[in-house]
């Protein structure tokens, strides 16, 4: 499925300038001007990196996409497709009413791909063999290092591909990478990763959740090759990100990182962001898989690298997102778990802050054999892990010493019985105050809905007003239409 011309050089440019659209037109001059990636004739797919219906900078700068599309459109592409898959539980055709991309590309001339399928979800009466046949029509099976993956015919089958990649700042990988935007060229499901299976004891220690995340996006990536990689760092969210939280920030780097291997690519971006690049286990593994060009003397790099670009990266431990009212006890966690917690915890120092204030206490406890929490109200239990292994802890129970009434008192004056005689008397009851939050990892938008119903409508009405937003993007008929698709 390669459609690349096996290369052991690449190119990259860092082009800096007034204005993202300025930025990238000159970078792909730099790079030999849009006819050395785009011939006459040409059916171009344009990957974005989308994933929550919200504004720039956590969907790409739209300057920048309608730059490359007018480009492609001069160069004489016959036909340009822009899109991406979505977060979880969220279809294209949703997406698109709530931020008109569909009108949007069909005025710029290029159209948008619902590679969901769900622009026929309103089709009433499809039988299944229909179903079936559109399914095949619209996707290949491949297989890569013994995976299949469902990719849509629209994105292997185009003559060229070009990926735009908006960079903010990532919990796991430190920032966006094109490499991460081509793995959502496979549905969500094919991005999932296995769970832990009871027998697996070293899969924390050895962080198995990373290792296989990295393998499958590296087979994705390997299905389809972008001819030009473009990461966006003209603005990024900083902080917090990638996604607008208390904590994001809005910064201004001005520049924009453009060339014909993705890797490339993601490496000098990485540089610049000052990451140490030897020790990231995504382009670690590029390299030792010989996946895109690694080595920097073998790329040629147009332009200067601005390494005192400063941006906060993500906090690497959950106790510094600092959330009020609330007590973090980690046990032994992987990824998978940190990057949902962070998320999670993330979206509630953003939207619960009054909430937090009527609720003072509260534990969050995540990992294998996490610490005692800090209270017996409002614990959380944050995946399989941490529920599994707390089965048996105290805090699952709540001990009052029996008191002794009057007619005890009595009792043992008659009987002259001295207190120190009496046996303290204990009373155990479950305890209820515990929320279990289950998977492996797992899924925010259920963990939301779970803690809605815990905090219950008076104690939460901000993140009570928030679940009824998501339901917006996620409601019951569209996730059983996305199921029906096996677009989930
Ligand atoms: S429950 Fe969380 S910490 Fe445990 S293996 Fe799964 S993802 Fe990792």
């Amino acid at each position: 499925m390669e459609n690349h011309l096996i290369s052991d050089k690449a190119s990259v440019t860092i082009i800096k300038g007034t204005t993202p659209e300025n930025c990238v037109l000159e970078g792909i001059e730099r790079l030999g001007g849009v006819g050395k990636f785009i011939k006459e004739g040409d059916q171009v797919f344009i990957k974005i990196n989308l994933s929550l219906p919200n504004g720039f900078p956590v969907i790409p700068n739209f300057d920048v996409i309608r730059a490359i599309i007018n480009s492609c459109k001069e160069a004489g592409a016959k036909k340009i497709y822009v899109g991406s898959f979505l977060f979880k539980g969220i279809c294209m055709k949703k997406f698109s009413e709530l931020l008109g991309f569909q009108e949007y590309f069909k005025n710029l001339g290029a159209e948008l791909a619902f590679l969901d399928n769900s622009n026929y979800f309103e089709q009433k009466g499809i039988k299944l063999e229909q179903l079936k046949k559109i399914k095949d029509n619209n996707f290949y099976k491949i297989e890569v290092n013994d995976k299949y993956f469902l990719v849509p015919h629209v994105i292997v089958d185009s003559d060229k591909f070009i990926s735009i990649n908006q960079v903010n700042v990532n919990p796991i990988f430190k920032s966006n990478l094109s490499l991460l935007n081509c793995y959502s060229n496979v549905p969500v499901h094919n991005q999932e990763v296995n769970k832990r299976l009871p027998e697996e004891e070293d899969y924390i220690i050895h962080d198995e959740y990373k290792q296989e995340l990295i393998s499958n996006i590296l087979d994705v990536y390997s299905i389809k090759k972008p001819d030009l990689a473009i990461n966006d760092l003209f603005f990024l969210l900083e902080g917090a990100g990638p996604y607008i939280y208390r904590d994001s920030n809005l910064k201004k780097t001005g520049s924009l990182i453009i060339g014909d291997d993705a890797v490339s690519v993601d490496l000098i971006t990485l540089k610049m962001l000052n990451v140490d690049t030897n020790s990231h286990d995504l382009i670690l593994e590029a390299e030792k898989r010989g996946i895109g060009i690694t080595d920097t003397s073998k790329i040629k790099i147009f332009g200067e690298m601005d390494d005192n670009l400063d941006i906060k990266l993500c906090v690497p431990n959950l106790q510094d997102i600092n959330l009020r009212n609330f007590f973090i006890g980690s046990g032994l966690y992987c990824s998978g778990c940190f990057k949902q917690s962070y998320h999670l915890l993330n979206l509630m120092k953003t939207i619960m802050i009054k909430d937090l204030k009527y609720n003072p206490i509260n534990s969050f406890l995540i990992g294998e054999n996490p610490p005692e929490p800090k209270n017996l109200e409002n614990i959380i239990l944050f995946g399989n892990c941490a529920i599994n292994s707390t089965k048996n802890s105290d805090f699952r129970r709540i001990k009052k010493e029996k008191g002794k009434s009057i007619i005890d008192d009595a009792k043992d004056i008659v009987l002259k019985k001295s207190n120190s005689e009496e046996k303290i008397k204990i009373k155990e009851k479950i305890n209820k105050k515990i929320l279990e939050l289950p998977g492996c990892p797992p899924d925010i938008f259920k963990c939301i809905e779970l803690m809605v119903d815990y905090y219950g409508k008076s104690n939460a009405p901000n993140l009570t007003l928030y679940n009824e937003v998501v339901k917006i993007w996620t409601n019951g008929k569209i996730k059983e239409k996305l199921k029906k698709w096996e677009a989930l």
